[in-house]
This record gives C-alpha cells, sequence and structure tokens, in this order.
C-alpha cells in the first residue's frame, strides 16, 4: 500500500473507532414519506421534504412537459445561454413570494451561501456568525478570507460585544440560520434587524428550513413569520427542500444581485439549473401560496410529536419547528437505537459528530405534512418500547 493510501485508512479507521463511520445506503422511494432502505421497508422521517412535494403531480407534470420542450440540461452557465425563460419565472415569482425587488437563482443552496458570503467579505471585513449555522456557511466565510468569530448559539449579548469590539471593520456582516438544522430552535431575526441597525451591519439570512414551511399568509419562511422580510439584506434559501426541487436562491436589492451576477463565483462558473427543474419550483410555489392546507397538516403532525415526546419526557420543551431531535449524548446510543427504529419500520437517522458537537449525537425526526397521524402514533410507540429497553 502506499503511503497516500495508508494515510487515508488511518484516518477512516479513526472514524470507525470513534463509531463515526458513514456509508451510503440504497434507498427507493415509494411515495413523499415512506421507502425501501437497504431492502427493507420503513416509514421515513428523514427527509426535508416538509409537505410532499417532490411528489406532487402536478408539480411531476410541469416538469415533464418542460423536459420536452426544454431538454434536460442547461448546457451552459446562466450567464453563457443557460438562462432559460423559466429561470426568469422562476426569479420572478420568488422575488414576489419573498417581497424583494430581485432574486437569482443558483446550482444549490450551498452553492448561493458560497456565492453571498465570499463574493462580499473581503480581508477588511469582519464576519460574526451563529456558532450553529449550516457548514456551508462556515465553509463560505472561510473562503472569503475575512477575519470571522462566532457567537455562541442565538447569545446576542456576545453578538454585540463582537460587533464592539470589531467596529473599525470596513463592513461588518452578522449571519445566521433562520431555522437551525440539527436542532429546530430559531433566531430572533426581529432582534437581530435591531442590533444590525444599531451597528450599521449587514445581515444576511439563510432561511433554508423555514421556506416553505413558516409564514401565515405566504409561507414563504421564518423572516415571513417574523415580520423582518423587509430589513435583511441578504436573504438565501433552497428550492430543495419543502419546495421538493432542486437549487438554491437568493432574494436581495437589485444593486446586490448585480453584484452576484458579476463576482459570484459559484454562479459564473457552473451550469444552470435545468429548466424543468426551475420550472418544477415555480410550480412549488404556486402551491405552497394558494394551498395552506399543506402547511397546516404539517403543524398538526408538529404538534402531535411534539406532545407525544414531551409525554416520553424524550425532549424537554416542544419543538418550534418540523425538525425534532432527541439528543441523546454518546455517538454509539444513536446508531443502536436509530437501527431498533428501523427494524420497527421507522427510518431516523443518527446525527453524530462532527455534524453535531461532541457528546450531542442524536436522533433527528423530521415530519412531513405527508405523514399521516397512525404513522405519527407508530413512531411514538416504537419509541416507548426503545425507552423500556433502557435504549434511550
Ligand atoms: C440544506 C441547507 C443548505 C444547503 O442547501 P442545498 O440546496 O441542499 O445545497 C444551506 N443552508 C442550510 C441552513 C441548510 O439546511
Amino acid at each position: 500500500m502506499t503511503t497516500f493510501i495508508q494515510n487515508l485508512s488511518d484516518q477512516l479507521q479513526k472514524a470507525r473507532d470513534k463509531q463515526q463511520w458513514r456509508t451510503l445506503r440504497e434507498v427507493i422511494p415509494t411515495n413523499a414519506v415512506q421507502a425501501t432502505v437497504d431492502g427493507k421497508r420503513c416509514w421515513m422521517f428523514s427527509s426535508n421534504d416538509y409537505l410532499g412535494l417532490s411528489m406532487h403531480p402536478d408539480i411531476l407534470q410541469r416538469a415533464t412537459d418542460i423536459l420536452q420542450s426544454h431538454g434536460l440540461g442547461a448546457g451552459a452557465s446562466r450567464l453563457i445561454s443557460g438562462s432559460t425563460d423559466w429561470h426568469q419565472r422562476l426569479q420572478r415569482r420568488l422575488a414576489q413570494w419573498k417581497q424583494r425587488p430581485q432574486s437569482l437563482v443558483f446550482g444549490t443552496g450551498y452553492a448561493a451561501n458560497l456565492s453571498a458570503i465570499a463574493s462580499i467579505a473581503t480581508a477588511k471585513d469582519i464576519v460574526i456568525i451563529d456558532k450553529l449555522c449550516h457548514a456551508s456557511l462556515i465553509d463560505a466565510v472561510k473562503l472569503s478570507g475575512a477575519t470571522w468569530r462566532s457567537f455562541p448559539h442565538l447569545n446576542y449579548d456576545k453578538l454585540r460585544e463582537l460587533l464592539k469590539k470589531y467596529d473599525s471593520s470596513e463592513k461588518k456582516i452578522i449571519v445566521t440560520d433562520a431555522v437551525f438544522s440539527m436542532d429546530g430552535d430559531c433566531a430572533n431575526l426581529k432582534e437581530l434587524v435591531a442590533i444590525k441597525k444599531e451597528f450599521d451591519a449587514v445581515l444576511m439570512v439563510d432561511d433554508a428550513h423555514g421556506t416553505g414551511v413558516f409564514g401565515p399568509a405566504c409561507g414563504s419562511g421564518w423572516e415571513e413569520q417574523q415580520e423582518v422580510a423587509q430589513d435583511i439584506d441578504i436573504s438565501v434559501g433552497t428550492l430543495s427542500k419543502a419546495l421538493g426541487a432542486f437549487g438554491g436562491f437568493i432574494v436581495a436589492q437589485e444593486t446586490i444581485i448585480e453584484h452576484f451576477i458579476n463576482y459570484a463565483r459559484p454562479f459564473i462558473f457552473s451550469t444552470a439549473l435545468p429548466a424543468a427543474v426551475a420550472g418544477a419550483a415555480e410550480k412549488a410555489i404556486e402551491l405552497i401560496e394558494t394551498q395552506p392546507a399543506l402547511r397546516a397538516t404539517l403543524w398538526k403532525n408538529v404538534h402531535q410529536l411534539n406532545e407525544g415526546l414531551m409525554m416520553l419526557k424524550l425532549i424537554e420543551q416542544p419543538s418550534l419547528s418540523p425538525i425534532i431531535p432527541i439528543i441523546v449524548g454518546e455517538s454509539e446510543k444513536a446508531v443502536v437505537l436509530s437501527r431498533f427504529l428501523q427494524d420497527h419500520q421507522c427510518f431516523v437517522p443518527a446525527i453524530r459528530p462532527p455534524a453535531v458537537g461532541l457528546g450531542q449525537a442524536r436522533l433527528r425526526i423530521s415530519l412531513s405534512a405527508k405523514h399521516s397521524p397512525e404513522m405519527c402514533a407508530h413512531l411514538l410507540n416504537v419509541l416507548e418500547t426503545a425507552k423500556q429497553k433502557g435504549l434511550v
């Protein structure tokens, strides 16, 4: 074995020893909440397809029609010839939905975050980021070359201290998730807007998990729920979660969007989304806006699970979002519990370090409008049995 391969093997062995070994499973979906995983039929409590739109017949029809007219691949980046009528239509609807002057669609939410931060922050700036922000934001900040600091999760007093300390930086950029992906809790965007104004900072919010889920009138996100959409300078979202499609986007004012078109390298040097995906996402927004019952069913499920998990004393407080973590501590415990659930027809992934902090391993339940009350009750029953067996 060469030294190169030997080094990689040693590193992999360390992951095995720490119960952090990861492998891919084969998942064959039956519908939005059911799949065969490694040969076993399961109810899926693992997807970010919160409204079940990845399988909605109207959306699939839209995608199929565009596939026929526009073909599969876009063939070039947006700036060359990949910017179709469907990209423009989607961008107009996104801007309208999110109540902003303009929007720009990217290949993924990850690319949108890289684009935004790396094209705006420079070595003269300070970026201050919530410690539990999504990995794509952390990677983006590192790539930007800006000085950066993190503040303890949701601790805005610490954020204020850091803003004071770095007051002489050219730009001060505050970055947060709206809904935190591993904890399911939410940023206080009202307070962040007040802080941003007080310190003359730029506020960037990643509403990936809020988009399509929160917002009483339009379902456009946690920023709508908190009534702060107009005050967020850069708002990122994904088409890949509640919209059930694929891709990422940013909404902002015109100058900021023009800046990304001209300077954001992940936007410039990557092929455009397929037009069929853009058109499907546009249809998904239409359904979210016109069918609030989808969200209402999702929230009924969240309520049922929260109540059941509180009764079982598996969570300390109800989750504010469709992401409900059951924190078990050690990685091994999370793996054993996840396997037990899978043996009982429930697929709930074990989330381990480095995705979460050491000793913070957990089961991460995510709910969909397509789960029935019976499926939720079944999951609670299996968890109760696991608890009686001392697995959690
Ligand atoms: C999923 C996620 C992303 C990445 O979006 P993709 O479209 O999957 O690349 C970015 N930020 C947050 C908070 C996410 O949860």
